[in-house]
């Protein structure tokens, strides 16, 4: 498995694995956890100023979102302009519509410094609203991104067969493959010299002397004078977990019958709402269409969302069949914008870059420039907008840090005799159930073989209980979007530790 999820995603086949490194060095300029676009941003860019840098990665890189992503590039994003005026005022507006074109171009300039093979294409976006409600909706976002500064204006056009009342266009998007880019970005790491080490996980980190911090790993300590969490969330337990909410978001690849397939980006304003765009892989066009966004852990038969998705496509497509389908993670900061700088309440030297809503293409390319000036000077332009430790109050936070809050405490007895479970529960092929016994919960998963998959069903973050993932085969926890595989293996941070396994004993064991 290298994505974090049993669908196969339509960028996945381009994922590599680099070897391992034939030696560590005694001491790292800078350890950087988590190699998606955040992380191997981040690599580049501070390899490229002379920082000694080394990449440490629990699987493969593209194995987190990075690699389930869709890939569209915005100067707009989830949190509209009109309302970061309303809550962080029209000169951190600004900032932001500046930093998103600054992220496109980075991305840009990468492409062609090192001639990186990955689609990258410019394209207009076209945002829909399809009913008087959206319309209002559409003018409070065109009004903030043009007091922003972004290049947007009204359109009559039909690029999309999405039937509007009102169509906005906006100018200076692009999209390109995500992991082609990423996969280059790393290699161009490793030729100056950079380390990527996979297949191991950050456990903890601590302080040593003279300012030296040690990395606990699943394969022995590393050593650095700065370290940045590229994760989402960091391990253990951290202010910022109640500050983000994890969301799964659906994405079908399709193929279309009569062929037209849209040359720009496209976005309805339902709520949730849903995104298009056309992509070629192996040499074929597809419409790749996401949506149905809920809440990480709020939902079981995860399996309707895709059927959802592909009827609410079929309305104004007709599809042949569908190439792709997969789903992802992402994570929604209590106010809307980012968290990129020092990790609140770590050692001075740690920092992180989450947070990002689905705009982590953007984000993620901006962490790299950010996290690299504030290594090398302290300071950045964008420090204070995207502090992680920054405090607004907005409505809305009391419910976070109750949901986040969510917290029971359970333990496991390691043996569970099978006759018990099947007397416990009837469970069909490919099916799941979390089961109590005994003032226990256990998660049972039944594969298409038969066989039988039971691990405690409390997560070993801060003991939430999992829910089951139909689509993806997964154990999914509702307070920080900690996931797991069918044997309890670690998916998603901020989990460090895997599922305890209960030992299905034999009918004539004794329990
Ligand atoms: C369906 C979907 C569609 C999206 N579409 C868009 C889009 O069109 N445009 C856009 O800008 N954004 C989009 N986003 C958001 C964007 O994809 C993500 O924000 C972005 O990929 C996050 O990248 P990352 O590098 O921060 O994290 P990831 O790509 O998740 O990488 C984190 C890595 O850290 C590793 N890791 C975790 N814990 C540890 C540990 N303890 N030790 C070592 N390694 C660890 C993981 O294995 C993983 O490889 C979308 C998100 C979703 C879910």
């Amino acid at each position: 498995m290298n994505r974090d999820g049993a669908l196969q995603s339509a960028w996945q086949q381009e994922i590599k694995k680099f070897d391992t490194p034939p030696a560590i060095a005694d001491v790292y300029d800078v350890a950087i956890i988590g190699a998606g676009i955040t992380g191997i941003t981040c690599a580049e860019k501070l390899q490229a100023s002379n920082q000694n840098c080394i990449v440490l990665e629990a699987v493969n890189i593209g194995h987190g979102t990075t690699g389930g992503t869709t890939a569209h590039l915005n100067t707009f994003f989830d949190s509209s302009y009109d309302k970061v005026i309303r809550d962080f005022g029209k000169d951190n507006a600004r900032l932001l519509a500046q930093a998103a074109k600054e992220a496109i171009a980075t991305i840009k300039a990468n492409v062609q410094k090192y001639q990186i093979d990955c689609d990258f294409e410019e394209k207009e976006a076209y945002l829909f609203a399809t009913d008087e409600k959206q319309a209002k909706e559409l003018d409070d976002l065109f009004e903030g991104s043009l007091e922003a500064g972004i290049d947007i204006s009204w359109s009559d056009a039909h690029t999309f067969p999405i039937p509007f009342v009102k169509q906005a266009r906006i100018g200076g998007q692009a999209q390109f493959h995500p992991v082609k880019y990423i996969r280059a970005l790393a290699e161009a790491f490793v030729k100056m010299g950079g380390t990527i080490f996979e297949d191991v996980r950050v456990q903890d980190i601590e302080e040593a002397e003279d300012e030296v911090l040690v990395l606990n790993t699943t394969k022995g300590v590393i050593r650095c004078r700065h370290a940045v969490y590229a994760t989402h969330t960091p391990p253990g337990v951290n202010l910022l977990h109640f500050r983000l909410i994890p969301w799964r978001s659906y994405v079908v690849a399709v193929r279309l019958k009569e062929g037209n397939y849209p040359d720009a980006l496209g976005y309805d304003l339902q709520d949730p709402y849903h995104y298009y765009r056309t992509h070629t892989i192996n040499g074929e066009q597809l419409l790749i269409a996401g949506g149905k966004d809920h809440k990480t852990g709020h939902e079981e038969d995860t399996e309707q969302f895709f059927r959802e998705l592909e009827d609410h496509v079929q309305l104004h497509y007709d599809i042949d069949s569908v190439a792709y389908s997969w789903s992802s993670q992402y994570y929604e900061p209590v106010d809307g914008l980012p968290y990129i700088g020092h990790l609140p309440g770590g050692f001075k030297e740690v920092y992180v870059a989450a947070g990002y809503n689905g705009n982590g293409m953007i984000f993620g390319t901006l962490a790299g420039t950010i996290l690299t000036s504030l290594i090398h000077t302290g300071d950045h332009n964008y420090k204070e907008l995207f502090d992680p430790s920054r405090v607004k109050p907005v409505a809305g936070f009391s419910k976070f840090v109750e949901q986040g809050a969510d917290f029971i405490s359970s333990f496991i007895k390691d043996k569970f005799s099978t006759e018990k479970i099947r007397s416990l529960v009837e469970l069909n092929n490919d099916q799941a159930k979390v089961v109590k016994y005994d003032g226990e919960a256990y998660a049972m998963y039944k594969d298409n073989g038969g066989q039988l998959h039971a691990v405690s069903s409390t997560c070993t973050h801060v003991h939430c209980n999992v829910v089951w993932n139909n689509a993806e085969k997964t154990w999914d926890c509702p307070c920080h979007g900690s996931r797991f595989n069918i044997n309890g293996k670690v998916l998603n941070a901020p989990a460090v530790k895997d599922l305890s396994r209960v030992h299905l004993a034999e009918p004539d064991e004794t329990v």
